[in-house]
């Protein structure tokens, strides 16, 4: 297989849905996995699955290696709301660094301002902040508010991103906007110029939950197309990449994917207890077209 030449690092993204447990309740959201035993409330399970891992995408030579040629693995922490997992999220992602891997979360934001969680410096090499709407009206409507009806900001948004990037070094940053029929017509542009996160990632909303908040393709192009042409981080990403270009694992550490005939989802046993190898075949896993969708994906983000 022809090796795609890029200027940037080939990495490989494992994304981990740590939790499905969340303060926010966005309409949208398709984080349910019927609230399994989630393996992090064990550290010794925490532990074995990041060693796991680390032999085989980082120190073993995998065929997955081979294939791909990436250089580095990057173990991002989904959820859910990681962050509400409190001191077990910082003893993941402080291990996770101890063992190689870069790291990133995906986060609603809210604890990086409102809450106890010290994240230690130079823990994170990326964070990806989901932020749907300058109105608290509309994110009030999409469900992005927790109990007490609090909802992270524009302003919040801003001041989390300036305190990430004090307190670790060289984070990239990156926002998450799922566009739906509630913010559709909003103007990001000027948001997005005054923040210069690394990249605005554009999604399109997934037919998952509530009907009313979705939109044609049509009507998402229109959304990006009024964005681009400004000079903004723009990395607009259909349904189908979403989810086939990463390697995912749900709450209780098993592998998942689309099944062949796209009837919902294929999963492993727990990672933990039959090893990485084992758990891939179980998925129908497939290097090679894997590698084929993972590298057209990295080399429209390196396009864009
Ligand atoms: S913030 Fe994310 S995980 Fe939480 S409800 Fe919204 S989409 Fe789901």
């Amino acid at each position: 297989m022809t090796k795609i030449q890029t200027d940037k690092t080939i990495e490989l993204v494992i994304n981990w849905h740590v939790t499905e447990v969340c303060n926010y309740g966005c309409k949208y959201c398709f984080a349910k996995w019927g609230r399994p035993n989630e393996l992090h409330r064990s550290e010794k399970e925490i532990v074995k699955l990041l060693d796991n891992l680390a032999d085989y995408f980082i120190k073993g030579t995998s065929t997955l290696k081979e294939e791909l040629g990436y250089e580095s693995v990057r173990l991002n922490f989904a959820g859910g709301e990681p962050m509400m997992l409190g001191d077990t999220f910082v003893t993941a992602l402080t291990l996770a660094k101890q063992k190689g891997f870069k790291t990133s979360t995906i986060t609603n934001g809210h604890y990086l301002i409102n809450g106890k969680l010290a994240l230690p410096n130079n823990s994170l090499d990326m964070i990806g902040i989901s932020f749907d709407s300058q109105s608290l009206d509309t994110r009030n409507k999409i469900g992005r508010k927790d109990r007490k009806g609090n909802s992270f900001g524009a302003d919040d948004l801003k001041l989390a991103l300036a305190n990430l990037t004090q307190s670790q070094r060289g984070i990239k940053t990156k926002i998450n906007t799922v566009v739906n029929s509630l913010n559709l017509d909003e103007d990001f542009s000027e948001l997005i110029t005054d923040l210069a996160p690394y990249k605005w990632k554009i999604l399109h909303v997934m037919p998952y939950g509530n009907d009313e908040l979705l939109i044609s393709k049509t009507q998402f192009d229109k959304f990006v197309l009024r964005h681009s042409g400004l000079g903004l981080p723009l990395f607009p990403e259909s349904n189908s990449t979403m989810t086939e270009s990463y390697l995912m694992i749900n709450p209780q550490g098993c592998f998942y994917q689309n099944s062949s005939n796209k009837a919902g989802y294929k999963y492993s046993e727990s990672i933990n207890s039959c090893g990485v190898n084992k758990a891939l075949s179980q998925i129908e896993f497939n290097p090679k077209t894997f590698a084929s969708r993972y590298q057209t994906v990295n080399v429209d983000v390196v396009e864009l």
